[in-house]
């Protein structure tokens, strides 16, 4: 038994620095204790699915873990017809996929959990802890970026809402103070008569997205209501909403076009390396490949959200 243990405690010090870990109830808890310790290398942890590696990496000195886990009112998904919708950060991938008005009303985010990762980080990984990784790669983003989602950030200071485009700044970088946390993600009621979906592109089923393409149609026949938005994970340093496509959606002339020219306002915003990529690519793939993963995914989720047409 005691060789088990020796062996446990060894592999322990290989994966983990020394830390000390806290586990606070509250929100105020959790934000005290950050605004504390913000100086002396801690960080908040939720799933722990990109921080274990981090650990483990020992990519940045850490001496306090503060974990959200155990904070009930970060947890939770609450849809309120006309009001929209309210996620919890620590809320996982798996409950995602268990919610009904985030299948009927956000299928966007909803078809994300379905691709995000394997089975069992569905169950440890949160969407809090997807957003603020802030990796460009995240499925999380394309589909609240096309629903104009928001997020309340808090601190010792008070309290902010930011809206989702305003967030990321940066390869894993975005605009999260030392000692602020995301405590809700705040998406509104879908516009009338609207669909949206996300496609993954990726490289096996475990794999973070070499393309990822949500969309969101709402009237598409009718150019007086219509209303067109794309976003796009994994083609530049954060994830990118194509502000100009809903201008042009809402112009004269044959749809087909009308795509073609949001595909070509799509393609400004690709800006390779993402990341830490060699030679001028990031590895998963090169630009010209991710640029024909724009063409095909647009044309693909746009004909399945307009004609009902499945591609993939
Ligand atoms: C094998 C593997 C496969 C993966 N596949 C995918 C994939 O398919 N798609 C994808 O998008 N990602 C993928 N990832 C990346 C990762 O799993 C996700 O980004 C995940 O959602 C992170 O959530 P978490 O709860 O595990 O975060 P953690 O690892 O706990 O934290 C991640 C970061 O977020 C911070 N953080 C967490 N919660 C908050 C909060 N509420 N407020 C402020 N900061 C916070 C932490 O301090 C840390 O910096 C994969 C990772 C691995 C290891």
């Amino acid at each position: 038994m005691s060789i088990k243990r020796d062996k446990a405690q060894v592999l322990w010090r290989e994966y983990f620095p020394d830390f000390d870990y806290y586990k606070p109830k509250t929100v105020n808890e959790a934000l005290e204790l950050l605004n504390k310790l913000k100086n002396d290398h801690a960080i908040v942890l939720a799933g722990a699915t990109c921080l274990s590696r981090n650990f483990r990496a020992r990519k940045f000195e850490v001496k306090h873990v503060i974990d959200l886990k155990g904070i009930p009112e970060l947890r939770g998904i609450k849809y309120a017809e006309g009001e929209g919708l309210r996620i919890g950060p620590v809320t996982t991938f798996h409950e995602i996929l268990k919610s009904e008005a985030i299948r009927k009303k956000y299928t966007a985010l909803w078809e994300a959990a379905k691709q995000y990762g394997d089975f069992e980080l569905k169950f440890r990984a949160t969407i809090g802890g997807n957003i603020a990784k802030s990796s460009p790669q995240n499925d999380s983003s394309p589909p609240l970026l096309v629903h104009k989602a928001t997020l309340t950030l808090a601190s010792v200071e008070g309290v902010r809402e930011v809206p989702i485009n305003e967030f990321f700044t940066g390869v894993t970088e975005n605009v999260l103070a030392p000692n602020e946390i995301i405590t809700s993600i705040n998406v509104p009621e879908p516009p009338e008569n609207s669909r949206s979906g996300y496609i993954k592109f990726r490289r096996s089923a475990e794999d973070r997205a070499v393309v990822g393409v949500a969309a969101l149609v709402s009237n598409p026949g009718d150019r007086s209501k219509r209303i067109i938005r794309l976003a796009y994970a994994s083609i530049a340093k954060t994830p990118v909403y194509v502000k100009e496509a809903e201008e042009i959606f809402r112009k004269e002339g044959d749809i087909n076009s009308l795509i073609d020219e949001a595909i070509n306002a799509a393609y400004k915003y690709v800006d390779l390396p993402i990341g830490h990529g060699k030679r001028g690519q990031d590895l998963r793939a090169s630009k010209e490949y991710r640029m024909h993963l724009v063409r095909v995914g647009t044309k693909a989720i746009l004909k399945k959200l307009i004609e009902g047409v499945e591609v993939f």
